[in-house]
């Protein structure tokens, strides 16, 4: 799992993916759902030894309670979930929880009812993370890209279509900020699988026909064997005029963050960067001219 995140910190690539990963249930001592380690946390720390903030953005049906509560307080992590909230696991993810102490407003929680569709996902999505990426200006983005917020999941209730899931990736890519792009959930194997396949398309810009070529596992995918699903009628239960609301209100809490993340701060080496018997600590310090580094024997 490191290996994504050293290849990220070593500018080797500028986006990698591990569709393995994305376990975002997972606490520092307590598994949870399926998620027995929080490989994002995880990740997250290892960015954090080179880059001076990194933006977390879930977009999986459940909320990403384990990554929201592992930076609940901090400003070097900004978490920002879109989920169904309710009557429905975890249960956490309220609007109003924004995070503490040096962490407050740090939080960003855009908790769904069933059926959102494409339209109005992406109505929510592009300002919000817009202005988030002005205001905060992360060196880093992680992706949770859980696939159970798909049409037809399993456990799922949302109407996204693969495109329209895929469009918060496609978006993401347009700010050409090194990227981590992470799984996660998804409980209709078969879609989980196209979802993720157009993903890994979007990611390295490539579009991919929609008629499935033959192979091993074929028949998982008809009747149509297309790469594409069609949303189902369900009934978007996110009334206009409360999506509205939650929108002002989620930028209205982004335009109260000051420009960049608080300074100084302390952070130890990569071990990427230096051998474990020579490790010397590193600090960032903040001058008039910016972030620069410091390392002390
Ligand atoms: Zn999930």
């Amino acid at each position: 799992m490191s290996l994504y995140f050293h290849k990220l910190n070593l500018r080797h690539a500028d986006i990698a993916i591990n569709w393995a990963g994305g376990l975002h249930h997972a606490k520092m001592a307590a598994a949870s759902m399926f998620c027995y380690v929080n490989d994002i946390v995880l990740g997250i720390l290892e960015i954090l030894k080179v880059h001076r903030c990194v933006l977390y953005i879930d977009i999986d049906v459940h909320h990403g309670d384990g990554v929201e509560k592992a930076f609940y307080s901090t400003d070097r992590v900004m978490t920002v979930s879109f989920h169904r909230f309710g009557d429905f696991f975890p249960g956490t993810g309220q609007l109003e929880d924004i995070g503490v102490g040096l962490g407050e407003n740090y939080s960003l929680n855009v908790p769904l009812n069933d059926g959102i569709d494409d339209e109005d996902f992406r109505w929510l999505f592009r300002p919000v993370i817009r202005k988030v990426m002005e205001m905060y200006e992360p060196e880093a983005v992680v992706l949770q890209s859980g696939a159970d917020s798909l049409t037809g999941d399993r456990l799922g209730c949302f109407n996204l279509s693969i495109k329209g899931h895929a469009d918060c990736l496609r978006f993401l890519r347009s700010f050409n900020v090194p990227l981590m792009v992470l799984g996660g959930a998804g409980y209709t194997i078969q879609n989980v699988v196209r979802c993720w396949c157009y993903e890994t398309a979007v990611a390295i810009r490539e579009e991919l026909d929609d008629q499935l070529p033959d192979n091993d596992y074929h028949d998982y995918f008809g009747p149509n064997y297309t790469l594409h699903i069609d949303t189902c009628d369900m009934k978007n239960l996110n009334k206009p005029e409360k999506l509205v609301e939650m929108r002002n209100k989620l930028l209205d809490q982004i335009c109260r963050l000051p420009h960049a993340p608080s300074v100084p701060f302390l952070t130890t080496p990569s071990i990427t960067q230096v051998p474990a018997r020579r490790r010397r600590k590193t600090i960032w310090m903040k001058d008039q001219s910016g972030f620069r580094l410091e390392k002390q024997n």
